[in-house]
């Protein structure tokens, strides 16, 4: 079966889960991801929002406009990755996501990773990071500390290079991170074009 063929396959498994406590006076579906089948870059964000729910895509709101510019920063399209999040379920009234909902959720996002086999993936925000980073061994200590470093290293039994930054929804409440997420996203294309980069 093609890349694509099993995204589908998953991602109606994600529409319609009811496995945990996020699905609960859910009324709308779960947001699975979206993006190239074939990508070498995954981004990975946290979960979806009130716009996200509504047409079941994500990173399709305020956010997400700001990710298309941060992409345009470094060089790359949505076409040519893949984004999803950590949590397919909106949290109810948007509340902060609580460990058994990603340790519950991430079955999927593990699912997605083993399909596409991305070369890099790309974290946004602390609750991705913390997740992506407690599959590989590696210590997070906090993003602050680490945005913007490349790792290499080995998760779900692939190589991977892992890149992690802050949430894009950050820069829309403090200007401060906005910069530091263009420098990471500048950084993010130098390290996708194989160019030199400084940490
Ligand atoms: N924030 C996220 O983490 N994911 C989305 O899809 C939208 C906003």
């Amino acid at each position: 079966m093609s890349k694509k063929s099993l995204l589908e396959k998953i991602a109606s498994k994600i529409a319609d889960c009811g496995k945990c406590k996020l699905c609960e006076g859910k009324k709308k579906k779960g947001v699975p991801g979206k993006g190239n089948s074939e990508a070498n870059v995954m981004l990975i964000g946290e979960a979806p929002g009130h716009m996200e729910e509504i047409k079941g895509e994500p990173f399709v709101g305020a956010a997400g406009k700001f990710l298309d510019k941060l992409l345009s920063h470094s060089g790359l399209s949505r076409e040519e990755v893949y984004i999803t999040n950590v949590v397919k379920c909106r949290p109810a009234e948007n509340r902060e996501l609580k460990s058994n909902d990603v340790a519950s959720c991430g079955r999927y996002l593990d699912k997605e990773i083993d399909i596409i086999q991305p070369k890099l993936i790309v974290t946004l925000g602390k609750h991705s990071t913390a997740y992506i980073l407690s599959k590989t061994g590696l210590e997070f200590s906090g993003i602050t500390k680490i945005h913007g470093k490349l790792f290499a290293t080995s998760l779900l039994g692939l190589h991977v290079n892992v890149f992690s930054t802050f949430h894009p929804a950050a820069a829309l409440y403090n200007p401060k991170y906005k910069e530091m997420l263009q420098s990471d996203f500048e950084k993010l294309g130098k390290i996708v074009r194989g160019e030199d980069f400084s940490e």
